[in-house]
């Protein structure tokens, strides 16, 4: 279900008060190896799971594009540009988060046009029985986020790795209690102080998202404070 995401979204202040997180179940950090990251859009995989990744010290990255639409009428930047910009990007935040050494799977789709069974084909050799593959929730309600979701789900189906699925603009349309949203499916992975520094600072890698790239509305920043604000918690969240 594509959601439309629009206006400012649900304020972290909300989040913040809602008492049930704190009773979901902790997620095991005991992967059999180095997990998956599936990311549609360079910077999903930090914004989702950046944390566990610092923590866990090891995870190898499937970058599905580029994310070299997410300006498409910028005066500023080409989108060739901002494909080699949001590509530098990713590798100095996983540098920020100690993984410089992390294998980078590009799968050279066009963001805004995912083909949903290509993804899937490249990520079955990538995959194995029990090793975690994580990546945006297939419902999250950006076209993008959804087909990588349900890609990654196919692709887990016939390899037998265990898929840990990830909300990103949930956490902007959805609000606590949301009957959309399978919350007892919700899993914690609490974080250290030094997750959460690691994590704020492989956000701040992405100066072409959480700023503006010029003063022209089209070159508005897609990551403003208010966003950010939402992935700089204490914790992050899969679904099982
Ligand atoms: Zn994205």
């Amino acid at each position: 279900m594509v959601t439309p995401i629009e206006g400012n979204g649900t304020p972290e202040t909300v989040w913040q008060r809602w008492e049930a997180t704190a009773g979901w179940p902790r997620l095991p950090l005991d992967p059999p190896g180095p997990p998956l990251v599936v990311a549609p859009h360079p910077d999903d995989e930090i914004l989702g799971v950046a944390g566990l990744m610092a923590t866990l010290g090891a995870a190898d990255l499937a970058a599905v594009t580029d994310g070299e639409a997410s300006h498409p009428d910028s005066s500023v930047y080409t989108r060739t540009e901002l494909a080699q910009i949001r590509r530098a990007e990713t590798a100095e935040a996983l540098h920020r988060l100690g993984l410089g050494a992390a294998r980078v799977h590009r799968l050279g789709q066009r963001d805004g046009g995912i083909d949903e069974g290509a993804v899937a084909d490249a990520l079955i050799p990538l995959l194995s029985e029990g090793r975690w593959c994580l990546t945006t929730w297939r419902e999250d309600g950006h076209p993008d986020h959804e087909a990588v979701g349900r890609a990654a789900a196919k692709a887990c189906a016939s390899t037998g790795a265990r898929l840990l699925e990830f909300p990103i603009w949930a956490w902007h349309w959805a609000t606590p209690g949301d009957r959309r949203v399978p919350w007892d499916r919700a899993r914690r992975i609490d974080l250290s102080p030094s997750a959460q520094a690691a994590k704020q600072a492989a956000i701040a890698a992405f100066p072409s998202q959480i700023a503006p790239l010029g003063p022209a509305e089209a070159d508005a920043a897609i990551l403003p404070p208010h966003i950010i604000e939402r992935f700089t918690r204490s914790f992050e969240v899969v679904f099982e």
